[in-house]
């Protein structure tokens, strides 16, 4: 098309390029810029042992506080991250800020928090992910059984054998592996049965009003067997109501996160949620 125009014309945008796409490429710019410009935070979600109470660690969740565009939701700009290159960039900025955070409530005197990280496909399968992360838990002098990594299901299940390889080096460097948003995706049993992971993540999908939908009763059960047969503890996503912990509970799930004990917040808040949380 450029070229039907004649040589000097100038053609940044195809004229084919639909809004769509242009909005998609706009996008792409900020989130480019938004690094150099310091423009994400990590937020961290409370998790709760229901035996005891207790906070046992956070989830990090990203946000993107961009000045033209507002808070940009993770479910809006990791995906397009992930198409590109910068969820490399992105994911590195992640792991080091969430060990930054751990040295800096280490200077505060504020006890150790289990620190919970969500790791991309790609970020996964670099062949420096694990030398990185041990760089980054000697720079900040973190305990390595301090960070724990999240994967969803299709990140693990793409390509198993290179997984299993990658799961078992974080392993030996003593960092837990979670499955994220267990239950969308294909699991393949006999692969999970050979991944080093220690920890299975139930989709808010199943926890949602898991005390009248049957259905969901009888997957969150399903999976609960299986983490029980595979070793591996659990971790119900989304808990919002009195009813959904109570049927978890009683259905044996010990770890819950969900807005029914907190949102995710920034870490200045978090101090203040867990003082006021133990009073
Ligand atoms: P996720 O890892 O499954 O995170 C849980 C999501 O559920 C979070 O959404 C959290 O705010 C939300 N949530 C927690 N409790 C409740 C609840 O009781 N009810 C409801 N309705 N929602 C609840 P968020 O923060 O918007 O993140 C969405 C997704 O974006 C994450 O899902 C994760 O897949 C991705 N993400 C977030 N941060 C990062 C990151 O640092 N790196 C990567 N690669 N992905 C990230
Ligand atoms: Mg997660
Ligand atoms: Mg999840
Ligand atoms: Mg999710």
């Amino acid at each position: 098309r450029a070229k039907q125009k004649g040589r000097n014309t100038f053609c940044f945008y195809d004229s084919d390029m639909n809004d769509q796409a242009l909005d998609r490429l706009k996008l792409e710019e900020a989130l480019r810029r938004a690094l150099v410009r310091s423009e994400f935070q990590l937020y961290y979600q409370p998790q709760i042992d229901l035996q005891t109470g207790l906070m046992t660690g956070v989830e990090a969740l990203i946000r993107w506080n961009c000045p033209e565009r507002g808070l940009v939701s993770p479910t809006v700009f990791i995906p397009v991250a992930e198409e590109t290159n910068l969820i490399s960039m992105i994911g590195w900025w992640v792991l080091e800020e969430a060990c930054r955070q751990q040295a800096s409530w280490r200077a505060a005197g504020i006890p150790p928090i289990k620190v919970a990280v969500n790791v991309s496909g790609r970020q996964f399968l670099n062949t420096a992910l694990v030398e990185c992360i041990s760089d980054l838990l000697r720079q900040y002098e973190v305990e390595p059984s301090l960070l724990e990594i999240e994967l969803t299901e299709s990140t693990v299940m793409a390509e198993p054998e290179k997984a299993i390889e990658q799961l078992t080096r974080l392993r030996e460097i003593g960092i837990q592996v979670s499955v994220d948003d267990f239950g969308t995706g294909y699991s393949s049993l006999s692969y999970l049965k050979r991944l080093p992971l220690s920890t299975i993540k139930v989709d808010r999908s199943f926890v949602r009003d898991v005390n009248s939908q049957s259905d969901n009763a009888a997957i969150v059960s399903a999976i609960l067997g299986l983490a029980d047969a595979l070793d591996m503890s659990i971790v119900a996503e989304g808990v919002e109501t009195e009813g959904e912990e109570t049927h978890l509970r009683d259905a044996g799930c010990i770890k819950v996160q969900g807005f029914r004990y907190a949102q995710p917040m920034p870490a200045e808040k978090l101090r203040d949620w867990m003082i006021s949380y133990r009073s």
